[in-house]
């Protein structure tokens, strides 16, 4: 297995064992976190997160975890009004200097393929934290790492992907991982204006994944192991009326939480709006906080696995 240089899409993961191993790195940096007994491997080295989208969760989580590895961290909160961009640099340039001063680039912009652009001109490891409606792969990472440990298995998992599907990357970047798992079908659920793009729907043709697309929320949802909702990605809209229009397609509430299968697991990457409620929160199906805080435990493992 070639080491990765670069983490720019799932699409790189040919197979399970990076993953596995990723997955059984981070277990073991969770346990590490909890007793108060973790390495320092990253002692020295310095990450920068150079964000031209606005984020919580992806750049706070890769931050404590490049600190709590030992690392420290240069950042650009809002690089798209606060770095030289406004003075016109281009993404290559950019980095050809940022790469100066650190050991690794996270990097979330508003372009597809920018992480790509970033990479090529990188000397240090560059990773995606999500490019435009492009995709998102640690989030998927941290996906895969939060079924892992819910249901002890991806293999044979029914996942049924819910709302935006046409703009939300963290499902363009989940759906080649769960490709690579044994007997894992997945049901589409959206709106018909923002299905699936042709491109991820030829993909899961390609590997013969067995998928359905389907508008319905309540049959989708009734026998399915992960229910995955996602938001509708307002920012991508070209109109108010348009968003409106579908904005609150699906709402899982506390009633439809209730009547999952009793093993079932509720993700969301968050942030969200209405569409899941507040009321589902206390059922312990609701998986996403946990989702949230795995997600700092898998970048460990990842930092680690690129800069060590
Ligand atoms: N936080 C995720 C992302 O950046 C999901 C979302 O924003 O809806 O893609």
């Amino acid at each position: 297995m070639q080491k990765l240089r670069h983490v720019l899409s799932t699409k790189q993961f040919g197979d399970t064992r990076l993953l596995e191993q990723l997955c059984a790195s981070a277990a073991q940096m969770e346990l590490d976190d909890v007793a108060r007994t973790l390495p320092q491997p990253l002692r020295g080295r310095i990450l920068a997160t150079l964000f031209y989208e606005p984020s919580t969760r992806t750049r706070f989580s890769f931050e404590a975890a490049m600190q709590k590895l030992g690392g420290s961290v240069i950042t650009a909160e809002n690089a798209k009004d606060s770095s030289s961009a406004t003075k016109g640099e281009t993404i290559a340039d950019t980095i050809r200097v940022v790469s100066g001063y650190a050991d690794a680039i996270v990097m979330r912009h508003y372009e597809e393929g920018a992480a790509k652009k970033a990479a090529d001109a990188s000397p240090v490891p560059v990773i995606n934290a999500g490019d435009g409606v492009g995709e998102h792969p640690t989030q998927a990472l941290a996906d895969v790492f939060t079924i892992n440990k819910e249901l002890g298995k991806v293999d044979g998992a029914k996942v049924a992907l819910i709302g935006d599907l046409l703009n939300g990357r963290t499902i363009h970047s989940l759906l080649p991982l769960l490709a690579l798992y044994r007997d894992v079908s997945i049901i589409l659920v959206s709106p018909k204006q923002l299905r699936l793009p042709v491109k991820y729907v030829s993909f899961l043709e390609s590997k013969g994944v067995r998928f359905v697309e389907t508008d319905k929320l309540a049959g989708a949802v009734r026998s399915a192991d992960v229910v995955y909702v996602t938001r509708v990605q307002r920012e991508r809209f070209l109109s108010a009326e348009e968003y409106e229009a579908v904005k609150d397609a699906y709402i899982i509430d506390a009633k439809i939480a209730d009547n999952l299968k009793s093993t079932a697991i509720i993700m969301h990457a968050l942030p969200r709006v209405n569409e899941i409620s507040p009321d589902v929160d206390a059922n312990y199906r609701a998986a996403y906080f946990r989702q949230a805080k795995n997600a700092m435990y898998i970048r460990m493992a990842l930092l680690n696995y690129l800069l060590a």
